[in-house]
């Protein structure tokens, strides 16, 4: 039996993608091999984000080719345009390829594709994880000034309906009881004039597939956002109450030089109007620490816009210089200037992650479990996104079980699940 490994780098959506090419190998007649050694075939999905990325990349490369001597070597994702002509590579598969991955790695005819694929291949599990991610969008036409991506996904463009509800009918089918819609810029889903139907048509659509316990949005980018969308979200019974909306800077000159497309107020009319029409919502964000030319006073303003939206959990990106963007032609500012910064940030957000626990404590919560950690607790998360940990079994993995909240602390909540140790 031929055999295979992949490795993935990055975000959900290329996770996604390693599910999909996945698929296609097992369909192909291509067995996974967990092992580092004995693959006839090594697939490297690749992320470009920041300068790490790149060199966690050429690391996998040289542990594969290392391991594998005689493996064809397959590059693809976000890094691949850059990687060409590198040496110990067979094949490069870009991102807008990956549909055609068989072909494109030099593995089987267009002829024999159809075959085997036909005209509307979908995923059908999503193997390691209990939620599965489902890639809605793809590409991104924003340019924001600080990242690459747009350069590596190509432009925005979107799935149609009928193809995601036969993917999401299959994942239910097979056990998924929580689905992620996920896309580079989510909120610019259905924008094209080519576009039948809108991300609240598709949403809801999706929503509406039987069986489906959860339906969790990934990230959405603020300028996607509208009150119409927010409005008919909060009437989906299976829909997390949670947003994770990249703020990335609470200041609006900040927001301009990032090239994002709206101000500080914006973002508060619509955490506003989400706490308006949701029960106890959790908001997340993304935020970018030490942006070239952010002032002291400036940063001062994204601490303030924290403390005022009381975000659920904040994740701190201290700015990474990446060439081929705008703000990397921007003058940086003090390392240790923005070390002091993420410090100050990370205080404050841990406070407030906490702070968004309390009113939860002592309440019934029903937590999709997904592992249990050395300690003997089973790990999973809430609806809105909050991660839980309690003693019980493991038989209890990928089902929904109430558990009473007992305890809080800036990363979970301990919790008692009656029904756990049965
Ligand atoms: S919206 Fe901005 S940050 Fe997000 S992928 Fe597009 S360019 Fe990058």
């Amino acid at each position: 039996m031929k055999k295979f490994s992949i490795k993935t780098l990055g975000c959900r959506v290329n996770q996604y993608d390693t599910q999909y090419v996945r698929e296609q190998l097992k369909r192909a007649g291509w067995e996974e091999n967990q092992e580092g050694e004995g693959s006839n075939l090594c697939v490297i999905n690749t992320c470009t984000i920041t300068e790490k990325s790149d060199t966690k990349a050429k690391y996998f490369l040289r542990q594969a080719r290392r391991e594998n001597p005689d493996a064809k070597i397959v590059l693809t994702g976000c890094f691949t345009d850059k990687m060409r002509g590198l040496e110990g590579v067979d094949a490069y598969v870009s991102n807008m390829e990956k549909e055609k991955f068989l072909v494109k790695a030099g593995l089987v005819s267009e002829e024999e594709a159809f075959e085997l694929l036909g005209s509307n291949f979908h995923i059908a599990q999503f193997e390691g994880r209990t939620r599965a991610f489902v890639k809605v969008q793809d590409g991104c036409d924003a340019f924001c000034s600080f990242c690459i991506v747009p350069f590596t996904r190509g432009r925005s463009h979107s799935r149609t309906v009928e193809q995601l509800v036969q993917e999401v009918r299959a994942l239910v089918f097979n056990g998924h009881q929580e689905i992620v819609l996920t896309g580079v810029h989510l909120g610019s889903y259905g924008l094209k004039k080519e576009d039948e139907h809108s991300l609240a048509d598709v949403i809801e659509t999706i929503s509406g597939i039987p069986g489906l316990k959860r339906l969790r949005l990934s990230s959405l980018e603020p300028m996607g956002l509208t009150p119409e969308l927010i409005k008919r979200l909060s009437e989906l019974e299976n829909l997390c109450p949670h947003f994770h909306l990249p703020l990335q800077s609470g200041n609006n000159r900040v927001l301009e030089v990032m090239r994002r497309n709206y101000e500080v107020e914006r973002f508060f009319e619509h955490t506003a109007l989400i706490k308006k029409h949701f029960n106890q919502p959790s908001i997340s964000t993304d935020i970018i620490v030490g942006f070239p030319t952010e002032t002291e006073e400036e940063f001062q303003g994204t601490l303030d816009v924290a403390q005022e939206v009381q975000f659920s959990k904040t994740h701190i990106f201290p700015y990474s210089h990446r060439s081929g963007t705008l703000a990397s032609r921007l003058p940086a500012i003090d390392p240790k200037e923005m070390n002091d910064r993420v410090n100050r940030l990370t205080e404050l957000t841990d406070q407030l992650a906490y702070e968004h626990k309390l009113p939860f404590l002592d309440q019934q919560t029903d937590v999709l479990v997904e592992e249990k950690d050395e300690e003997g607790f089973l790990q999973g998360y809430n609806k809105n996104y909050l991660k839980v940990l309690f003693k019980g079994e493991e038989h209890l993995k990928n089902q929904v079980v109430s558990v009473s909240l007992k305890e809080a602390v800036s990363t979970h909540f301990k919790g008692e699940c009656e029904h756990a140790l049965l």
